[in-house]
């Protein structure tokens, strides 16, 4: 039997709330771990490196993903398609990585469906108030927009708090202690089902 342990980490969290600062300081911290780049049908902005924070495709390249049955979730997001690369995925949890999925709370309900064991945390702003001063301290966005994504970050926690997928609620009072918070549960995580594979086997 493999001596290898995979495990599927996915990290949700509505816009503005800290949650790819918290993704990335995971995937250089810990070892073994790795970022899955997903599909988007967005358009690719300045900031954005294609095959690095995504693979943007066209929408017939999408359907024709979905038809070839290529991902493991897929969702639309703000009007946009996301989805998760199947293949990819399945070939480093077999190489025993820790995957990490940052995605959204739909993409999070279907994998866990699909894969059971996935250990997924939501990251939440310490209050709505703070996480309207947060979207707008971006300063990415008019007001309309801001709203918007304010509107959806409030459904999506409402969603995130009563879909039973999450194993954590992680609160990002700040930054630094949110990073700190999510290593010591993924690095425990982890290294429990480690030492569950090896007293197995
Ligand atoms: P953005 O376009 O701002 O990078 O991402 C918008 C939303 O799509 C974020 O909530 C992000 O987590 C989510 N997202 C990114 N990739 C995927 C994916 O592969 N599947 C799903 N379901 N959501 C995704």
């Amino acid at each position: 039997m493999s001596d290898k342990v995979g495990m599927l980490l996915v990290i949700c969290g509505p816009s503005g709330v800290g949650k790819t600062t918290i993704t990335h300081a995971v995937e250089k911290q810990i070892p073994g771990a790795v970022f899955s780049v997903s599909c988007t049908t967005r358009a690719i902005t300045p900031k954005d490196r294609e095959g690095v924070d995504y693979f943007f495709v066209t929408d017939e390249a999408f359907d024709r993903h979905i038809s070839e049955n290529a991902f493991l979730e897929h969702a639309g997001v703000f009007g946009k398609r996301y989805g998760t690369p199947k293949q990819w995925v399945t070939d480093r949890l077999a190489e025993g990585k820790l995957v990490i999925l940052e995605i959204d709370v739909q993409g999070a309900v279907s994998v866990k469906k699909h894969v059971p064991d996935a250990f997924c945390i939501f990251v939440l702003p310490p209050s709505e108030e703070e996480l309207l001063t947060r979207l707008r301290s971006r300063g990415r966005e008019d007001e309309s927009k801001i709203q918007r994504r304010f509107g959806e970050a409030r459904r999506e926690i409402e969603v995130a708090r009563n879909c039973g997928v999450y194993d954590v609620f992680l609160v990002n009072r700040t930054l630094d202690a949110a990073v700190a918070q999510a290593m010591g549960l993924v690095n425990a995580e982890w290294a429990r089902r480690q030492k569950a594979v090896s007293t197995s086997t």
